[in-house]
């Protein structure tokens, strides 16, 4: 990787795999820590580079099987109805010396509650934009069994 600032919150996220559901040669996917919205997950390019229109077109390519992979699995495993995709990157606005890292932001979307672990999921918002500061922290089990669905249900 070029160019890789050590306060990239990307680039930490890609050193880490405790959270991470599978990797393509371009592309990285964690689940997200705070499980709001069940499989909240995030892509991170494996480069330091700041915008959509800086991608290859095999990185493009890649992405596309990418969004396919995580939809397809997520339907799969917790019948999740539709997908909220965001690329932000307005943290990176917030610095006087920008250097955005591309990644994108998954927001699995549901108009039936899913369980996990009888656990449920609310969706309270369907339909409409997500609540962008529903927080859910939950327990380690929980989130790792989480995880291992979406790889699991992946195969
Ligand atoms: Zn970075």
């Amino acid at each position: 990787m070029n160019n890789t600032p050590s306060t990239c919150n990307s680039c930490s996220a890609l050193a880490q795999d405790n959270l991470t559901l599978f990797e393509t040669k371009y592309w990285k996917v964690d689940l997200a820590p705070n499980q709001a919205y069940l499989g909240r997950s995030y892509v991170n390019l494996k480069r330091h580079a700041g915008h959509l229109s800086s991608l290859t077109p095999d990185e493009w390519a890649e992405l596309g099987e990418v969004v396919r992979r995580f939809e397809e699995t997520a339907t799969k495993v917790f019948d999740a109805t539709c997908f909220n995709w965001t690329a932000l990157m307005n943290n990176a606005y917030k610095s006087d010396s920008p250097d955005p890292h591309l990644h994108l932001h998954i927001w699995p979307r549901y108009q039936t509650a899913p369980v996990v672990n009888g656990v449920v999921f609310e969706d309270p918002n369907f339909a409409h934009h997500y609540d962008k500061t529903a927080v859910r922290d939950i327990e380690p089990g929980l989130i790792d069994a989480i995880k291992l669905q979406l790889i699991d249900g992946a195969l």
